[in-house]
Formats: structure tokens, sequence, C-alpha cells
């Protein structure tokens, strides 16, 4: 039985109580219990987070890289040995399936890998000999506070898309939880304190949205970074915009899986039920849409629902269930009415999760069962819209290209996977489908942390991607410098070491 969760923010080194604004209550969302509270932060404790920051950019901005990066190899130890904790902490009130919430916590163990590898990522160059005794070198700099922005389906992951590479490159950091899911940062911030990050280095303010536009005209603030919806992620565009405030935006998705009539049938089935019922459907890389050539159609719906319906839902701690429960009754009901929305636009339900059977018979949490579509068209909203719980939608098509034209067709573009065992169909769907990350064989198609993550077109909002050396070039900014070496004996420029050059050409303009 967890004991009342009272979620407070930290500034600069401080566990604070919210005096200005308002406590929404938090829910375990496999029973539905209040559990807790989460402060809803004011504006004015949201501009004393940033100014926090602001306050201790100039020390660590100036702290050595190794011993900057001291800090990340320790964050990495800290998170290895307190994995159960951190993964318990997701399971409680974002209601991941705990097996999965282990997972995601051990994705963020193998950022911090990537991440202690910024001192190689973050080196300048140097152009030697522009012009006699004139060189031109390129420094990778901080700059300065950055804020954050977390969706409640990965607590941790995000954290570990944004903070490690923030600071690791010498900014400081607000970070704002999901409502839903604060608890994971909770913890983790209390451990980032035991390693002694110094105070105000990162900082943490709870609320929604009025917590996050305060940002937009604060002078502290460099720039701001979300992962959650696309309308969030276009609001946050238009308050930074305005402003001149750099952005990195992940936005919502819709993922297409496509099944040739080579799919190894078994991998398949298997991949799909991970990748469109693991975390209830809640993840911004889960199957929705499913585009399955005619040969194969029907064998692929009856052995789809054969396993959908063996699909066991419970409580999120419980280790013998497959699936949790959505966040939210407001979840519920949104994704119960895309259910009612797919069958008044004439696509067949032949699975319903409505009402499903719940492992403990007492549960009163947020539970939609493996819900399946078939004869779904993709002009219909099911097949548009982003769901975000367990519904798949199942569609038939002639040939690839029917399917990459659904795919390029389609307003987002985060991910797609195809299942085939023909080299042809891979290499034309690695180089066609319209997305950011594709799959081959893979129901979820989650880069390494060594690599970018992010989609295109609606899925993205500008241009930037989280980790790899995307993350070094969203965290810094590069500043051209150009020295000519004046040699102090003489008091002017060293001799030519070269034959003659024009230098008016190089700084002259
Ligand atoms: P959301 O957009 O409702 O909220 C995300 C965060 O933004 C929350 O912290 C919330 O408090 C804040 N917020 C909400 N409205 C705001 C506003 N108008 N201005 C400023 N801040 C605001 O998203 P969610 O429901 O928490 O998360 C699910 C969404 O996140 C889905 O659309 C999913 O696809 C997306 N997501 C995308 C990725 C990706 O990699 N592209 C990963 C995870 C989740």
């Amino acid at each position: 039985m967890t004991s009342y969760i009272k979620i407070k923010n930290h500034i600069n080194g401080q566990w604070l109580d919210e005096t200005n604004g308002q406590y929404e209550p938090l829910k375990n969302p496999s029973t539905g219990a209040v559990i807790g509270e989460v402060p809803l932060s004011s504006a004015e404790t949201s501009r004393q987070a940033t100014a926090a920051a602001a306050a201790a950019y100039p020390a660590w901005s100036a702290t050595p890289l190794p011993k900057r990066m001291n800090y990340i190899f320790d964050m990495q130890q800290i998170m290895r040995d307190n994995l159960e904790m951190l993964a318990e902490a997701i399971a409680i009130d974002q209601a991941k399936h705990i097996a999965e919430a282990r997972g995601e916590v051990g994705r963020v163990i193998e950022i911090l890998q990537m991440a202690c590898s910024i001192p190689a990522m973050i080196q300048g160059e140097t152009v030697q000999g522009i012009a006699n005794n004139i060189n031109g070198r390129l420094i990778k700099a901080p700059l300065g506070v950055f804020c954050g922005v977390a969706p409640f389906n990965f607590p941790a992951l995000v954290f570990g898309w944004f903070i490690p590479f923030a600071i690791g490159t010498g900014n400081t950091f607000v970070y704002k939880p999901s409502t839903e899911s604060p608890l994971f940062m909770q913890k983790m911030m209390q451990l980032l304190v035991d390693i002694g990050l110094p105070d105000g280095v990162v900082n943490i303010v709870h609320g929604d949205r009025e917590t996050v536009e305060a940002w937009y005209d604060d002078d502290n603030v460099a720039g701001v970074c979300l992962v959650g919806s696309t309308p969030t992620a276009k609001a946050i565009a238009e308050g930074c915009g305005r402003n001149g405030k750099k952005t990195m935006l992940l936005g919502g998705a819709k993922n297409f899986l496509v099944a040739m009539e080579d799919a190894p049938m078994d991998l398949m089935i298997e991949n799909i039920l991970m990748s469109g019922y693991g975390s209830a459907g809640q993840r911004c890389l889960a199957v929705s849409n499913i585009a399955v050539v005619s040969e194969i159609y029907d064998e692929f719906v009856e052995r789809l629902l054969a396993a959908s319906q063996n699909i066991t839902v419970g409580d999120a701690m419980d280790p013998d269930v497959f699936m949790g429960p959505v966040i939210s009754a407001k979840a519920k009901q949104r994704i119960e009415n895309y259910i009612d929305i797919g069958q008044a636009e004439g696509a067949t339900l032949a699975l319903d999760g409505r009402n499903p059977n719940v492992a403990d018979a007492n549960q009163d949490g947020y539970f939609v069962g493996p819900t399946v579509f078939t004869e779904v068209t993709p002009c219909m909203q099911i097949a548009r819209e982003e769901i975000f719980g367990p519904v798949l939608s199942v569609m038939k098509v002639g040939c690839i290209d029917g399917a990459l034209r659904m795919i390029k067709n389609h307003e987002m573009g985060n991910g797609a996977v195809i299942f085939t065992q023909n080299s042809f169909y891979t290499e034309k769907f690695i180089n066609e489908a319209d997305v950011g990350m594709v799959g081959v064989n893979v129901g979820i198609c989650a880069p390494h942390p060594y690599l970018p993550f992010g989609g295109i077109k609606g899925s993205l909002v500008g241009n930037n991607k989280v980790q790899g050396k995307d993350a070094i070039d969203f965290f810094t900014q590069s500043k051209v410098a150009t020295v000519r070496i004046v040699d102090p004996k003489a008091g002017q420029a060293a001799p030519a070491a070269t034959a003659s050059t024009n230098v008016r050409s190089c700084v002259a303009s």
C-alpha cells in the first residue's frame, strides 16, 4: 500500500510546497483511487525556477567538462542501483505495466551511456591557414537555461532525452513533468541530489499550461523542448517563436504496420500484441493502422483476433497480466468514443474492448481491452486521428504501393514498419515510407539512443529531434572565431608561413 504522495517542486536545491497555485488529485489508474496530490504551479513559481537555473548557469557552464561528465556517469550508476524503485514509481501513477516500466528505466540507462560520449560529440572544428597567420575555429557553446515539458506516457524516457544532454553540454534546466505521472521525477530528482548535483542545475516545477506559458517571454529562458501532442507542440512553437526562443517539439503519431504476403506470421502477431497493446496503446510508436495485402488478409484477421482475445487486462503492478489501464477516466471515455465513431462510419468492430474482463474483479480502474476494427478505409476518422489506446484498425491493400500511398497521405509521420522477408520490399519501404522512423520485422521501430528519435510531417514541429548528435546540436550554439596570430615581439602579424594570400578576402568584410 503506497502512502499518500505529496508531489513537491524542487527549486534551487529545495523541496518546496506550491503556495501560489492549486493542487490536483493524483490517481492510480489501476484502481481509480486518489493516491496523492500534485501542484499546479503558478507563473510566478515557474519563473522562480528559471531564475534559479539562470543563477546556477555561470558556475555550471564554467565547470570543467570531465567534472560535468562525472555527474552523468554517477546519474547512470544511481539509476542502475535504484531501477526497481524508479520502475515502481512509473507503474504506480502512470500505471505502465511493471515489466514495461523496468524496460523504460533500462532505456534511460542506455541513453545515459550515449550522453557519456558528449566530450567526443561537442568538439569543435579548426580550419588552419584561412589566410596568412589567420585560422578559423568553430566552438559549440551552451546557451543558458532550457525548459522541458513531458507527456504522461514516458516520464523516465523524456527525462533521459532532455536533461543529460542539456546539462552535459553546460546548460541548466527546468523540467515540468505531466501532472498525470509526476512520481518518477520526484524520485529521480532526489537521486540527483544524492549524487551531489549542484543546486539550481536541474529544477522541477509541476503544473500545466500556465506553468509553461510563463516561459515564453521570460528572458532567462533560451529554449523550450516538449514531447507531447501536436496541438501542444504548435502552441509552444507559437509562444516561443514570438520571443525568438529555440524549440525542440515532438508531437503526436499514428503509426502504420504493413503486412506483406511473405510476412513471418508468428513473429508479426507477437510484435503486434506488444506494439498495439503494450502500455495500453499509449505509445507514440504504437502500431495503430495495419495495412495487409489481400493474399493473407483473412488468415491475418483470424490470427490477430485469436491472439487479441487472449490478452489479459488488470492492475499494472500485477506481473501476470499483459496490459494495464489507460491513464485516466477522460482517456477511457475518449477511446470508447472512437469505438462508437468507428462503428458509425462503417468499420467492422471485430473485437470490442469496452467493459473488458479485468483480472481482479474489484478493479475500478480505467480499463479498455484490446479492440480490433476490420474493413477500415484510410479516410475514416479512426484511421486518421490519434486514438492513443489499444485500438487497431485493419485495412486491405493490393500491394506495397497502396500501403506506401496510405502512409504518404497521412497527416502524421512518426513511425511505420513492414513485415516481409523480401529485400526488394524492405529497401523500397525504407526509401519510400514517408515517416521519420521505419522498421523492418519489428513492432516498435524506436531508434537506439545513438541515433536521433523523431518523426516528420505532423509528428514534429520544427526540425529538431532528440537523442544522438541532434541533441548536441539543439542544446549548443555554434560560434565561429577568426583568429590572427600576432608575433608579440614584432607587434605585427607573424611572417607568412605560406606563399602570399589575399588577407582582405578573409577579414575585410
Ligand atoms: P499533452 O500534449 O496533452 O501534454 C504534454 C505536456 O504538455 C504536459 O506536461 C502538459 O501539462 C503540457 N501542456 C498541455 N497543454 C499545453 C499547452 N497548451 N501549452 C503548454 N503546455 C501544455 O500530451 P499527453 O496527453 O501528456 O501525452 C500524449 C501525447 O504525447 C500523444 O499525442 C503522443 O503521441 C505524444 N507523444 C509523442 C512522442 C514522440 O516521440 N513523438 C512520445 C511520447 C508521447
